[in-house]
C-alpha cells in the first residue's frame, strides 16, 4: 500500500497515520516527525526548519524534497509507506510524482482526512495544553491553517483529477475514524 495522508493540521493525520502504518504493514513517514527530530537533535537541517515551523509557514520546498527523497531511498520501503505531511503543496506532488516514477513504483490512494476550522482549533489548543508543542500557539495555528487553504488544498485537487482521491471525515472518535478510513480505503 503506497499512500499519502492528507488533512489540516489537527485533522488527526499523525494518529490515523500510526493505525494505518499498522493496520496495512507498511512504515509511516511524516515529514513533520522528521523535521521536530532534527530540532530537538539541533542538526543543521533542524535549525533550517525551526525558522519555519515555529511561524507556521512550509520548510522551504529544497530542504523538504532532499529530506523525502532520501527517506524513499531507504530499502524498509518494499510492502509500501504511509506519507504523512507531504506533498503540501503542488511543487511537491509533482516532486513526488519524479521520485516515484524513478523508484518505479505508484501512489494507490491519496486519503484526505477533512476537518472544520473551528474543530481543528479546538483540537490544537487542546493538545497545546498537553503536549506544549511550539506551533500550536494561536496565531501559528492561524497561519498553518491559512497556508492550508492556500498551498494543500489544490494538492487534493491534483490528486482528484487523477482519480486516486478518497475523502473521510475526521469529525468523531479516533476508533469511529479509522473504520471509516479503511472502509473507505477498500472500497476503492
Ligand atoms: P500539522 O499538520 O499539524 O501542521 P506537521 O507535524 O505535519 O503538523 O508539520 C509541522 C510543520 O512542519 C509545518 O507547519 C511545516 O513548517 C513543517 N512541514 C511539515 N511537512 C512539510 C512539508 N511537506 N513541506 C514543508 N514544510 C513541512
Amino acid at each position: 500500500m503506497r499512500l499519502v495522508l492528507i488533512g489540516p493540521p489537527g485533522a488527526g493525520k499523525g494518529t490515523q497515520a500510526a493505525r494505518l502504518a499498522e493496520a496495512y504493514s507498511v512504515p509511516a513517514i511524516s515529514t513533520g516527525d522528521i523535521f521536530r527530530a532534527n530540532v530537538k537533535g539541533e542538526t543543521a537541517l533542524g535549525k533550517r526548519a525551526q525558522e519555519y515551523m515555529s511561524v507556521g509557514a512550509l520548510v522551504p520546498d529544497e530542504v523538504t524534497n532532499a529530506m523525502v527523497k532520501d527517506r524513499l531511498g531507504h530499502d524498509d520501503l518494499d510492502a509500501g509507506f504511509l506519507l504523512d505531511g507531504y506533498p503540501r503543496n503542488p511543487e511537491q506532488a509533482v516532486e513526488l510524482d519524479g521520485m516515484l516514477a524513478e523508484l518505479g513504483v505508484a501512489l494507490d490512494a491519496v486519503l484526505e482526512i477533512t476537518a472544520g476550522t473551528e474543530e481543528v482549533t479546538k483540537r490544537l489548543l487542546n493538545r497545546a495544553r498537553l503536549e506544549g508543542r511550539v506551533d500550536d500557539t494561536e496565531d501559528v495555528i492561524r497561519k498553518r491553517l491559512e497556508v492550508y487553504v492556500e498551498s494543500t488544498t489544490p494538492v487534493t485537487a491534483f490528486y482528484d483529477g487523477r482519480g486516486i482521491l478518497v475523502r473521510v471525515d475526521g469529525i468523531g472518535d479516533v476508533d469511529h475514524v479509522t473504520s471509516r478510513i479503511l472502509a473507505a480505503l477498500d472500497a476503492r
